[in-house]
């Protein structure tokens, strides 16, 4: 969906927000453990379905509509279900999934990559979906991970109230935590709806967020090869 279709288009990408974020350490990185919304340890307060429902109908309501017309009777339920799929990594702890990693016998060392992997989140200011591709590659030091792994960690952040730059870090440094890698690198091209459908209006702008860790940092080459994997020489 992002793809160089007008130079016009071109121009835009050239001038889409590039960012780098800088992570601690790797000995100072922590997991943040997932928020888990209930009355548990956060002490967070987890309203029941019912008040969640009802809240729906509030908005309806607050929209001028009437959520007793037939056609949104069912409507609050469906939000309500929809949302419990959209959130779904709330309730889902990121190095449980990255927990299971295997000896590389064959001391496979170059870079293994999962390039264009579907990003779906939702942005924690206007609760709109970002909608793009994620690019991950690490580089294993003695230690590799299921590639499925690489995309669920991904899912377990990205099902979150997010912002690209922080969802683009939590899943560089989980990696880098439990992978114990020589590198990570994770890019992210997504375009926001809060952008494209509503106040500035502006399609077809995306955002690129970049991480790049450990041997992607310090080694040009490597940096390179991977942009050039992802088709991204340009980033
Ligand atoms: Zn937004």
């Amino acid at each position: 969906m992002l793809k160089l279709k007008s130079r016009k288009l071109y121009v835009f990408r050239q001038r889409a927000i590039k960012k780098e974020i800088n992570v601690a350490p790797d000995d100072s990185i922590k997991i943040k453990r997932p928020r888990i919304v209930s009355s548990g340890s956060t002490g967070v307060s987890r309203p029941s379905r019912e008040e969640a429902e009802s809240a729906v109908r509030t908005l309806i309501r607050w929209l001028g509509d009437t959520p007793e017309r037939e056609g949104l009777l069912d409507t609050p339920k469906r939000v309500v279900k929809a949302y419990e799929e959209m959130f779904r990594g709330y309730s889902e702890d990121p190095s449980e999934v990255l927990q299971r990693t295997f000896e590389e016998s064959d001391n496979y060392s170059d870079m293994v990559l999962l390039r264009n992997i579907r990003l779906e989140s939702v942005c924690e200011h206007h609760m709109l979906p970002i909608i793009g591709k994620a690019h991950i590659a690490y580089v294993p030091d003695g230690r590799v991970v299921g590639i499925s792994k690489l995309a669920r960690t991904m899912e377990t952040f990205a099902k979150r109230l997010q912002i690209q730059e922080k969802l683009t870090s939590e899943i560089a440094n989980a990696i880098n935590v439990s992978l114990k890698p020589k590198g990570v690198a994770v890019v992210i091209d997504a375009v926001h709806e809060c952008m494209t459908t509503r106040g500035v209006h502006k399609s077809g702008v995306g955002m690129v967020t970049k991480i790049l860790l450990g041997c992607f940092k310090d080694d040009t080459q490597l940096r390179n090869d991977f942009m050039s994997s992802i088709g991204k020489n340009h980033y």
